[in-house]
Formats: C-alpha cells, sequence, structure tokens
C-alpha cells in the first residue's frame, strides 16, 4: 500500500495544532522552534505549525484550518 508521507505530515501537524488548543489550563512553554511564543509543553506554537503546514498544504488552506481551530476554542 502506498503511502502519501506528505500527506501523513500534513496530518501530523494538523493534529498538534488542535492540541495546542487544549479544552483546560496545561503547561505552556517557549516554542521549540521560534523561541519566542509561548508554546503547549515543549512543543512548536500554532504560528510555527501553521508555517510548517503552509508548506505541505499552502498557505490558504493552513490559514483557514487555524482559524477553524481558534474559531472552535473560543480564543483570539
Ligand atoms: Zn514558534
Amino acid at each position: 500500500m502506498l503511502v502519501n508521507q506528505q500527506a501523513v505530515k500534513a496530518i501530523e501537524l494538523a493534529i498538534k495544532l488542535v492540541q495546542s488548543y487544549p479544552a483546560y489550563p496545561t503547561t505552556f512553554s517557549t516554542c521549540s522552534d521560534c523561541q519566542s511564543k509561548q508554546a503547549k509543553g515543549g512543543m512548536q506554537c500554532t504560528d510555527c505549525l501553521e508555517d510548517e503546514l503552509a508548506e505541505l498544504v499552502g498557505y490558504q488552506l493552513a490559514r483557514e484550518f487555524h482559524h477553524q481551530i481558534k474559531g472552535q476554542n473560543g480564543q483570539n
């Protein structure tokens, strides 16, 4: 069975992005990538995750997806 590695990576990033908006308070620390924004426990911040996702699925789609997650959690 052929696996589209790019699609798998995109899904992994999407899951991380969703997990970056936890339903309950959790531990946040500095982003492991840009070292400037807050990220959930040693992960990348939502901006870095969105950037990485954009490289795979395109800027527009990544942005729309991120906005949908934000909307669902009532943040920003
Ligand atoms: Zn970052």
